[in-house]
């Protein structure tokens, strides 16, 4: 089984899960517990060097948090 590497969105946090989010439809979750994680396909530390990491992500943050 693959692992998959993710970031949290929260807390910056690189992390590898086993399984697919879209595998269960359910995010997995940062060491933290935040469930708002990317996934990612290379080195996390390339992800958010500098502070404005997800400036080059389009989508805008989300206010609410996904329960
Ligand atoms: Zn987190």
């Amino acid at each position: 089984m693959p692992i998959y590497q993710y970031v949290c969105e929260e807390c910056g946090v690189p992390f590898e899960h086993f399984a697919h989010f879209s595998h269960n439809g359910h995010l997995p979750q940062c060491p933290r517990g935040h469930t708002r994680v990317r996934k990612v396909y290379q080195a996390p530390a390339v992800i958010f060097k500098g502070s404005g990491w997800y400036s080059t992500d389009h989508r805008p943050k989300p206010s609410s948090e996904e329960k």
